[in-house]
């Protein structure tokens, strides 16, 4: 069953110099559970498709739901990282992975011991009261994955959350993913610039062109990977 449907979405951005049109006609369906990677050069409108699935920005034309309510009527439920893992650098690692519970609530012993449920699935658990300088560039985007699955999600966004660390921690990474992935049973969108690192952990392969941003071909991954 389908967890997100767009319908001829687009989304202008007024500036000062005049409108800029980043996405257009976007059709795009994802079933509960699939991994989708989407690819693109720079400006080609990824990053605002995943914030107006995240709910950061509003599309200005077309239809679209999530989880079977209409996109934009309030909080999404996702989890978000980023290139950055942009952890608070005074609160040690569980802290910061209970953050997304912590503002709404004070954390409970099953909130406490959820994080440290996903630290361990990511082999943190030794760091949990460190603070994130102490962690190298993978393992605090380790932590970041563990604080947008804290709340438990139904979609994981992801946009080139690799892509300032080196090759050998990204491969690691992407191995983790999938094995998250495959774990969770998670829907996972993730947006990069790597082809390979596209079609070693997805399903299918959105390919966006820019100027305006619209979807250009869609790629069902042979032999993609697989859940257990
Ligand atoms: P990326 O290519 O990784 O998405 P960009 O450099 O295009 O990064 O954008 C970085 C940030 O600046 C984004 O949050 C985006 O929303 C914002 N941004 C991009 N273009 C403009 C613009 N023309 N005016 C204002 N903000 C912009
Ligand atoms: P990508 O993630 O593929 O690099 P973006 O979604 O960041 O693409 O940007 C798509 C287009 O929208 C670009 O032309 C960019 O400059 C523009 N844009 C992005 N964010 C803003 C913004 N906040 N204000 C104005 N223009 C923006």
């Amino acid at each position: 069953s389908p967890i997100v449907e767009l319908e001829q979405l687009g989304k202008v951005y007024p500036t000062r110099t005049g409108d800029v049109t980043a996405l257009t006609d976007v059709d795009l369906r994802i079933d509960d559970g699939e991994f989708v990677a989407i690819v693109g050069p720079s400006g080609c409108g990824k990053t605002t498709l995943l914030k107006i699935l995240a709910g950061l920005e509003h599309h200005t034309s077309g239809v679209g739901t999530l989880g079977g309510r209409e996109l934009g009527s309030g909080a999404a439920d996702v989890g978000m990282v980023f290139q950055k893992a942009t952890l608070l650098p005074w609160q040690d690692v569980r802290s910061n992975v209970l953050l997304p519970v912590s503002l709404q609530r004070r954390p409970s012993k099953a909130d406490r011991a959820a994080a440290d449920e996903l630290l361990e699935m990511v082999g943190l658990t030794d760091f949990a009261s460190k603070r994130p300088h102490e962690l190298s560039g993978g393992m605090q985007q380790r932590a970041a994955i563990c604080r947008a699955l804290v709340h438990e999600p139904s979609m994981l966004l992801m946009d080139e959350p690799f892509g300032a660390l080196d090759a050998m921690t990204r491969d690691l990474l992407n191995v983790e993913v999938n094995r998250i992935w495959r774990e969770t049973h998670k829907t996972v969108v993730l947006i990069t610039h790597s082809i390979p690192e596209a079609v070693f952990l997805a399903q299918r392969v959105i390919v966006m062109s820019p100027r305006p941003g619209r979807i250009v071909d869609q790629v069902e991954v042979p032999f993609g990977p697989e859940r257990t």
